[in-house]
């Protein structure tokens, strides 16, 4: 066991306040930092080099932030005017590299977080990928495919100038998938004049992406769930699982939680959750969240018997082993952890970013429950985007099973080395500490290496 030096924990502690007030009116982003922060006293107790001045202060400061206007015309001709975001936070261990979100709640702060804890996330993928997020404030539920691509067309007008192969690559996240990436990436090629497949990832199959890397996200997490109940002699077959969520990451963990006869019965949208009690039929979801871009309460209707619609509620007080937080941030509080953990849930594992707040993560480790954070869990996807890159360098393209094998070792490798982690800096079991030290240490090293920048 590894004892922390009060000088440290108390030069976290006034690190916390100066981020809190440079940085006012972020408060995800507040959250993602002392969640972080919080966990590296010990090693910067053990490792005095880490404790160098200036190399933490670094590391949560973005080395880029742009904020740019965003106008485009709707469908009627009149002009909207939204705000663009793209947070380069670290480019230690390559290009910076993190999704972009399309959704009314962005913000600066919003950006910030995902960008934050993509750092780490992306250390622990052992690939050579920096961290960043981007987004805008646009919202296109309801918009027409013309909307959207006038949107995403002007999006890119401005972001094209930070973006590129061996710079920034920016991938899909909440409200951008293959569509929007489509629309991004033709008016790059078209303003740059450039084949740079390596630009974005996430494309379409037939033009430069990586077969299974819209599934990568949420197997990933199927994966990592998988490789921490097996840790205590278990494993996923026959357990019923709640999934909330309904976009490109529950989809695929259901997909996949099915294929390793799991019971997922549950997915969710902002309007309310669906519980099936044959389990969810991914097919009719997709058709109806993909194909039709609906709403939940559809694959309900169409079900029949064994599905019901619940407005307004949320999956957690559904009784489950598992459970795979797969929509938003915060979207779990210890109110909810309460009832998984009366309801005698065993794992916790998260495919969105953040999705469980601190109250919730403390009241699930307290009872004993496996809880896999985000940044391990859900990695899984930009893992896969890094395999694109590297197929899009090589002008080549992987059979599905190869990518799925590649997937496979990565989850495998994230969760040993978390778990080793916190065994050595001796909190076994806790996969929070563990991500945060081996993402911190590999980023940190390169820092290091590479001088005061
Ligand atoms: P999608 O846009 O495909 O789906 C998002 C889902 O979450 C929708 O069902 C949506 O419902 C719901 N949701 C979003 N915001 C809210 C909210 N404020 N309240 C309630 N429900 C909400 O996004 P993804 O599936 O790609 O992303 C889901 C999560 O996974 C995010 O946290 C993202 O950062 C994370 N993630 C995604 C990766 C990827 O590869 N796509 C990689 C790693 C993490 P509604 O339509 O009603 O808003």
């Amino acid at each position: 066991m590894t004892t922390t030096r009060p000088d440290t924990k108390t030069a976290l502690a006034r690190l916390l306040t100066e981020i809190e007030h440079r940085n006012p009116a972020q408060p995800e982003f507040h959250q993602a930092a002392r969640e972080v922060l919080e966990t590296l006293a010990p090693v910067l107790a053990a490792r005095p080099e880490y404790a160098e001045p200036g190399l933490v202060e670094r590391l949560v400061e973005p080395e880029r932030q742009v904020v740019f206007r965003v106008p485009w015309q709707d469908d009627r001709g009149r002009v909207h005017v939204n705000r663009g975001f793209r947070v380069e936070f670290n480019s230690a261990l390559g290009p910076y590299k993190g999704g972009l979100r399309f959704h009314p709640s962005v913000n600066l702060g919003v950006i910030k977080f995902l960008g934050f804890e993509q750092i780490f996330k992306n250390a622990l993928t052992g690939l050579g990928i920096g961290g960043g997020k981007g987004g805008s404030d646009f919202d296109p539920r309801g918009r027409s495919d013309a909307e959207v691509m006038r949107f995403c067309q002007s999006f890119m007008t401005e972001l094209y100038r930070h973006i590129g192969e061996h710079t920034d690559v920016p991938a899909g996240d909440i409200g951008v998938g293959g569509r929007e990436i489509g629309y991004l990436f033709g008016q790059y090629r078209r303003i740059t004049n450039r084949w740079e497949a390596g630009v974005l990832t996430g494309k379409g199959a037939g033009w430069g992406g990586s077969l299974i890397r819209p599934e990568a996200t949420g197997y990933g997490n199927v994966l990592f769930a998988a490789a921490m109940l097996r840790e205590r002699g278990e494993d996923l077959e026959g357990q019923t699982t709640v999934v909330s969520g309904s976009g490109n990451v529950a989809i695929y963990t259901i997909e996949k939680l099915t294929a390793l006869g799991a019971n997922p019965v549950t997915c969710s949208d902002s309007s309310g959750y669906v519980v099936d009690e044959k389990g969810i039929d991914v097919d009719l979801l997709k058709q109806v969240k993909e194909v039709e871009r609906g709403r939940v309460d559809t694959y309900a209707e169409r079900r029949g018997a064994s599905a019901r619609f619940v407005p307004g509620g949320r999956v957690w007080e559904v009784p489950a082993d598992v459970a795979l937080p797969s929509a938003t941030q915060n979207e779990l509080d210890a109110q909810d952890a309460a009832a998984l953990v009366r309801n005698g849930v065993k794992a916790v594992s998260e495919g969105a970013n953040m999705p469980a707040t601190p109250d919730a993560v403390h009241l699930l480790q307290q009872a004993g429950v496996a809880f896999g954070p985000g940044k391990a869990a859900n990695a899984g996807g930009v893992a896969v985007s890094a395999l694109e890159m590297a197929q899009n360098h090589a002008r080549t393209s992987w059979p599905a099973a190869r990518v799925e094998d590649e997937l496979a070792a990565i989850m495998t490798s994230i969760h040993t080395t978390c778990h080793e982690t916190a065994t050595r800096y001796g909190n076994p079991g806790d996969y929070v500490t563990g991500a945060n030290i081996a993402g911190f240490e590999r980023v940190a090293d390169a820092m290091l290496a590479q001088g005061v920048i």
